[in-house]
């Protein structure tokens, strides 16, 4: 109907438009279907003090086993999130970081795990008495857990995102910034929330590399003046992290040190590293 309807320029765009939301769909209810089977996965990736060599924690990433591989969560967070499955996603990436704790605290009582909320998340009324009663329920202390929220999910309805964030700090949740740098932010604002961790976005550490050290400099030394901590992502190479040392940003996060695993995967590389 859409090649009838317009000129012929015009068919291309509606057939490529009428292909995206296909693909869409289908994602949709393939993602359906693997949180229903409850195929989705959790994987792990330390995060460094280099000072010290310790791990100091782990951030959990989804992964989404399909047709042989794994779709991307770029690729498939958006469509949770637009459909409102990224609540049961959310809740099945809980419990299994809930699950893998207690391995992980059994050999260090310090280990935390840091996991992603969107921002139709944290827009969920029922967030905080969901996150508090998994916690609670599995015996574990709410300080293993910190949640990252990226600037976008402060944009819209502010002030009912601030309500939830205190809520969650006052349930005794560590919270971090995510990405920070790459949204739009009030440095106002941003000292009103209780955040305790800066994340300095992979796009400032590859300038960083790259002689560039504006704006990571001010990143860090901006956190240092709010007393928060910084952990630095997507770090590659040596130089990179030298540089952020010479910065003073000491959380390092990247594959120079590890890319995400499975659960048994990382408690293997734990147990080399002794
Ligand atoms: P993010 O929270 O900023 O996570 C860091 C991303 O950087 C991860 O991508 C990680 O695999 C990747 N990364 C880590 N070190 C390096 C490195 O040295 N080089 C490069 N090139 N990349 C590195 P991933 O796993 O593909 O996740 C992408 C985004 O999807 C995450 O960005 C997060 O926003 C979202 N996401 C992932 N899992 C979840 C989840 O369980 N819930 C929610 N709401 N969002 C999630
Ligand atoms: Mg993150
Ligand atoms: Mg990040
Ligand atoms: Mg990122």
């Amino acid at each position: 109907a859409a090649k009838r309807a317009g000129k012929g320029r015009y068919s291309l765009f509606n057939d490529a438009l009428l292909g995206d939301v296909q693909e869409r769909m289908l994602l949709e209810q393939q993602l359906r279907e693997c949180l229903r089977q409850d195929q989705l996965e959790v994987w792990f990736q330390p995060i460094l003090d280099v000072r010290t060599g310790e791990v100091a924690m782990f951030e959990a990433l989804a992964r989404w086993p399909l047709e042989g591989g794994y779709c991307s969560p770029a690729r498939f967070i958006p469509v949770a999130e637009e459909t409102g499955l990224i609540n049961e996603l959310g809740a099945a990436v809980a419990r299994k970081v809930i699950a893998a704790l207690p391995a992980l605290l059994a050999l260090d009582a310090r280990h935390v795990v840091n996991v992603n909320l969107s921002p139709r998340q944290l827009m969920s009324r029922h967030l905080v008495e969901q996150m508090c009663s998994l916690v609670d329920g599995a015996g574990l202390s709410r300080d293993s857990i910190h949640f990252e929220l990226t600037e976008s999910a402060l944009a819209s309805n502010a002030d009912f995102a601030k309500q939830q964030l205190d809520a969650l700090a006052a349930a005794g949740f560590h919270l971090h910034l995510d990405d920070f740098g790459t949204g739009y932010s009030s440095l106002h604002r941003l000292q009103s929330l209780p955040f305790s961790t800066l994340k300095l976005d992979r796009s400032f550490v590859v300038m960083l590399g790259q002689g560039d050290a504006r704006i990571a400099r001010s990143i860090i030394s901006l956190a240092e003046q709010l007393g928060l901590q910084v952990i630095a992502e997507g770090i590659e190479t040596l130089e990179q992290q030298e540089r952020l040392l010479d910065l003073g940003c000491h959380l390092i996060q990247g594959y120079l040190h590890a890319k995400p695993m499975p659960l048994p995967d990382l408690l293997e590389w734990l147990a080399r590293r002794g």
